[in-house]
């Protein structure tokens, strides 16, 4: 019996001597199995034990139990103590460098149509002008009778349009706000007003999209002129393009005014010389916007007396004039939502 207890002891001995060489996470595993596996010396003793004389075997058991717990804890001990030390290691490696530069929040930024509209509604309210805004779904009355196109008139066949119902359409022009403003004003009211907004029309190319930006603008008074239009529109082309811009008319036809007039900026780019621009396609100049006095038959419509009063509307495209400011080519690129092309305007 004295040497089966020495020779647990020598066990125990030997044991706790590798335990106390152990660096590594693995090794303790590793003499956790060696030891106190079912393959190791203190399994084998228990097992042994049927040789014993019986008045031996329990003594024996209760010394290996002991050894065994005593040997689990040193283990577990062992075992706490290199997991602290592996996180504490981990933690001081793993250090967050707070010199480097921080990542920057993506911020967003306004549309090029939107900084083009904001920029035409600012010059206008600076000459005193209102901002006037109307139905998007207009009805057949406001969209064309009211300035002067009966139903059966050859320019509604010129726009294709969106109709909801034979009365109602999503409106081609911001007009219809001109003529609903004029009917909510006393008779003969001064206006000087602009209606910018979303105007729908059935086209799809280069320089058309079946939804797109206006701003029509209508001054009412007594005494205006084509000069009152020509002075106004020269005024907003050189906030808008640079001092140097020219303006000239060309007459044209629209059915709600007379005299109705194009309009043309000298080309900001090539500043009007031509030769090779694209822009302009070496004319020299380009066409903006839609213009003229407003026809009596449009004033008396919304009883204003045309003897006394008389006016001048106009009517831009907000997409061909952010097309000319930035040099954009097509009219595609403001809708399609490419982040290369939208993030240019930051
Ligand atoms: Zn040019």
């Amino acid at each position: 019996m004295k040497s089966m207890k020495e020779k647990l002891e020598a066990l125990k001995a030997q044991a706790l001597e590798e335990l106390a060489a152990v660096t590594s996470l693995d090794a303790l595993k590793d003499l956790r199995v060696k030891y106190l596996g079912k393959k190791g010396p203190m399994t084998e003793i228990l097992r042994g034990m049927g040789k014993l004389p019986a008045e031996e075997r329990p003594k024996i058991g209760q010394i290996v139990n002991e050894i065994k717990a005593e040997l689990e804890g040193k283990i577990n001990e062992a075992t706490a103590m290199l997991e602290k030390k592996a996180l504490a290691d981990k933690l001081a490696n793993e250090q967050v460098d707070i010199t480097l530069p921080g990542r920057k929040p993506k911020t967003g930024h306004l549309h090029p149509v939107t900084l083009t509209m904001r920029e035409i509604k600012k010059i206008f309210m600076r000459m005193g002008f209102d901002v006037c805004d109307g139905p998007e779904i207009e009805d057949v009355y406001h969209n064309f009778t009211a300035l002067n196109l009966p139903p059966d008139h050859p320019a509604l066949d010129m726009q294709d349009s969106f109709y909801i119902t034979e009365n109602y359409l999503l409106r081609t022009q911001t007009s219809g706000v001109q003529a609903r403003t004029l009917e909510s004003k006393e008779p003969n009211t001064p206006i000087r007003m602009i209606c910018p907004g979303t105007v729908y029309r059935c086209d799809y190319d280069a320089t058309h999209s079946p939804m797109f930006h206006q701003v029509e603008g209508l001054v009412v008074d007594k005494n205006i002129s084509l000069a009152d239009l020509k002075g106004t529109l020269e005024l907003f082309c050189k906030q808008m393009f640079g001092e140097d811009v020219k303006v000239r008319l060309r007459p044209s036809y629209f059915p709600f005014t007379e005299p109705s007039v194009e309009v043309d900026v000298s080309c900001p780019i090539c500043h009007a010389k031509g030769g090779g621009c694209h822009v302009c396609k070496d004319s020299g100049w380009l066409e903006i916007l839609g213009a003229g006095v407003v026809h009596p038959n449009v004033l008396r419509m919304s009883g204003y007396d045309p003897e006394k009063m008389t006016g001048f509307a106009f009517g831009l495209g907000v997409e061909r004039i952010a097309m000319l400011k930035y040099g954009i080519d097509d009219l595609r690129l403001f809708f399609e939502n490419d982040q290369r092309f939208i993030s240019q305007f930051k």
